[in-house]
């Protein structure tokens, strides 16, 4: 009697919308599952896919085997599925291409692994030389006192250079049975060894709040907690001893930080911490490496997993914890391709679907998840003192309106931000200066027509550089020469420049400090690989007296000598049309104030301003979390923004502005038509960024307060072409980029 035969759907990566049948060949009936990553025909080539369900027949006639289980990688645990098939509801994106986040890299990239080859002694040395007999030769003997010495595998290559012998002697012990020669994925061998760090004796709000913590690690289902902490009131010692608690429960932990944190102060730390294998899962890794981490967390060789948001797609066994720091970052939203997801929601989600605990962090809670604390659907803990004794900084606003008076127009610093970095400089302490600007000058405009130098491909004034001496465009990086001519009225007069950057303040500084030392960190110097990281060590270890930067410079990292945080102009981005706006320049002044003083010496913070009274800027002054919570909610609440209701941006861009604009209007008329119930439609207007690359942009914000209006407005989008492409962001970060 035959088996019954078996047939899967197989949804393929390429953008076919339903999932293809394939036959199951006998000798895999048994290992195939849901969620299983398979190789099948596709018309002559391979294709991969991911088997979206299993059945007993085909309505098809037919139907093509599978060709090949791919393996280890094997299926995704029933959570992870599960977590896939929210994503693809919740965000509106096709299944398959929710699926690639959930694949590793290596096979994602069909990368071959590097593998690196060991060895190691199969038994005790006493036994080896018993095996060997009475007279072993000088360089197998050689060879088994080496390797005994060794606690574990040693790399073939070095043993090799370190006892200058060839590959021989090993292979014929290893035929032997007395050696083991393996070969293992790169990144296994390449951890280095850390001073270990203990766990500190929490004050009096930390205890509390990793009690809370662990009664909800102990009841093993899902809970989740909001830790809003000031900056340097210890969120990390708490994630840290979290972490050892489920380590201890026998659980895994995945820990998400914001891209521009990972770095290896971050990874030090944990290392330091933890003596064991951590997974770091982080793009300027190698996919080799990469694919060695998600390797080992499917073996469960690895219980902790440390990365930026797609970190929390990785297959780690046993999950009990998952934190998200600085869960308000907006480095958490993937927004520029589908699935337009957000690392944080996805991450109490999973959580959810694990039975696990999730912690989100903040100095600065998002509205949404602090008004989910008040809700009491998050547990909320406060952190309101510095942990290691060390106060706030003293912070002073200063009206930038006075100082041009009193010094005859523009500057960048005003005397009391000079007097304060003299002191410093006199003390040999470091100051920080925030200006969210690079380049030199903003824009070149015509004295003519008034009209700015702008790119040619985006709807974009070009900004000057002085060290390259060109215009460039900040999004396209397209570049030029300063032209002779207005583009615009064909004028000849002088061009003239308007706005400042870093590159601009930098210079400033060296005109009033003639032997100051700074250090630049923004975009343009921060291309190379690592160049970052360089930056943030020559700055910790005193090579400079001031560090320049944009946002990069606000998060991460610990400058126990900077005592000076001057924020240039604060008010810049509150003038942005945008729901958001005033929460991310409340965010970045406290974050960026948070890193004046952070040791033993007291820090002091001037923020300048031409808004001295505006009160997103007063509460981040007195780094006043809930009264600046209280303001915003009220408006979010007037204008109706989240979190009292849902956003939906669909994006329409194409090559022909008018084309783009008709068709999207097209499609608004059809959503309006359908009169759904609980959905607020918007008019469709020029994006914020209304031309990019040559491509016109127009969008669409949809209100809503349910979660199945998505789903009428789907099957209305036509599929993407060459001239009309449709992008849908549930949740979007802004209305307005
Ligand atoms: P956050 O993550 O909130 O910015 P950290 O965990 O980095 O804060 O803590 C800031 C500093 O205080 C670190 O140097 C940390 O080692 C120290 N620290 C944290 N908790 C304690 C504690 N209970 N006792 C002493 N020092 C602590
Ligand atoms: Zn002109
Ligand atoms: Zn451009």
């Amino acid at each position: 009697m035959s088996e019954t035969p078996l047939f899967v759907e197989v949804l393929l990566e390429n953008s076919l919308a339903r999932p293809l049948d394939y036959s199951v060949p006998p000798h895999l009936a048994s290992r195939i599952q849901v969620g299983a990553r398979v190789e099948v025909p596709l018309k002559t080539t391979l294709k991969q896919g991911t088997i979206a369900a299993i059945k007993k027949k085909s309505v098809y006639k037919q139907v093509r085997p599978i060709h090949r289980l791919i393996v280890p990688e094997g299926a995704l645990s029933e959570p992870l599925w599960n977590l896939a098939q929210w994503m693809s509801r919740y965000y509106a994106t096709p299944l398959q291409k929710v699926l690639k986040c959930f694949v590793p890299p290596h096979v994602r990239k069909e990368v071959k692994q590097k593998l690196t080859q060991t060895v190691s002694l199969l038994m005790t040395r006493e036994e080896a030389f018993i095996q060997l007999g009475i007279k072993p030769s000088a360089m197998h003997a050689q060879l088994i006192e080496a390797l005994s010495l060794a606690k574990g595998p040693v790399t073939v290559a070095e043993l090799i250079s370190q006892l200058k012998i060839s590959r021989s002697p090993l292979e014929t012990l290893a035929k032997k049975k007395i050696l083991f020669l393996d070969s293992t994925p790169m990144a296994d061998l390449t951890e280095e060894e850390f001073f270990p760090t203990y766990p500190k004796q929490l004050n009096a709000e930390q205890s509390t709040c990793l009690d809370a913590i662990k009664r909800s690690l102990n009841e093993k289902k899902f809970a989740s907690h909001l830790i809003y902490g000031i900056t340097g009131s210890g969120k990390t010692e708490v994630y840290m001893q979290a972490i050892q608690y489920a380590l201890e429960q026998k659980q895994s932990a995945i820990l998400l930080v914001p891209e521009i944190a990972l770095t290896s102060q971050t990874i030090e730390r944990l290392r330091a911490r933890f003596q064991q294998k951590i997974a770091v899962l982080h793009h300027q890794k190698s996919l080799g490496e990469r694919s060695a981490a998600w390797d080992n967390l499917l073996k469960n060789q690895t219980q902790i997993v440390v990365g930026a948001r797609s970190a929390i797609f990785a297959p780690a066994q046993n999950l009990g914890l998952i934190i998200v720091d600085e869960e308000h970052d907006s480095s958490y939203k993937q927004s520029d391709e589908p699935p337009c997801y957000h690392g944080r929601d996805v991450a109490v989600m999973r959580a959810q679907l694990e039975g696990a605990t999730v912690i989100l962090g903040s100095a600065t809670p998002s509205l949404e998840s602090y008004t989910n604390a008040q809700k009491g659907k998050y547990h909320l803990s406060i952190l309101s003192s510095r942990a290691a004794c060390a106060l706030l900084p003293r912070v002073q606003i200063i009206d930038m309106k006075n100082t041009y008076e009193k010094m005859g127009g523009f500057t960048h610093f005003s005397e009391e931000l000079i007097d304060a970095l003299k002191e410093r400089l006199e003390k040999g302490e470091q100051a920080l200066f925030f200006l969210n600007k690079r380049g030199y000058r903003r824009q070149q405009i015509c004295a003519t027509c008034r009209e700015a130098i702008k790119c040619p491909h985006c709807d974009l004034a070009l900004t000057f550089h002085l060290s390259s001496n060109h215009l460039a465009c900040h999004m396209c990086n397209f570049q030029r020469e300063q032209p002779r001519v207005c583009p615009s009225c064909k004028s000849t007069e002088a061009l003239e420049f308007k706005g400042f950057g870093t590159e601009h303040v930098e210079r400033s500084l060296h005109a009033l400090f003639p032997s100051i030392r700074t250090l630049r960190m923004d975009k343009d110097t921060t291309q190379r690989k690592n160049s970052h990281e360089e930056l943030f060590m020559q700055f910790r270890a005193h090579k400079a007296d001031v560090l320049i930067g944009t946002q990069m410079i606000a998060k991460g990292f610990h400058f126990p000598l900077a005592t000076l945080v001057g924020v240039l102009h604060a008010d810049g981005a509150l003038h942005i049309p945008d729901f958001r706006s005033g929460e991310q320049v409340f965010q970045l002044i406290t974050q960026v104030a948070g890193r004046a003083g952070r040791a033993e010496l007291p820090g002091e913070v001037i923020i300048q301003t031409f808004l001295p009274n505006h009160p997103i800027i007063s509460h981040a002054a007195a780094q006043d979390y809930p009264s600046f919570y209280a303001a915003e909610i009220e408006e979010r609440k007037m204008f109706g923004y989240p979190p009292f209701c849902r956003l939906i941006k669909i994006l329409f861009t194409g090559p022909d502005a008018a084309g783009v604009q008709q068709a999207a209007g097209h499609i608004w008329h059809q959503i309006k038509e359908r009169n759904i119930p609980q959905a607020e439609i918007l008019p469709i207007l020029p994006a914020g960024h209304p031309k990019i690359k040559d491509l016109y942009r127009f969008q669409c914000i949809i209100k809503t307060t349910s979660s199945v209006v998505i789903d009428q407005i789907l099957p209305l989008l036509p599929p993407s072409t060459s001239d009309l492409t449709i992008k849908v962001d549930v949740d979007p970060i802004s209305t307005f980029f």
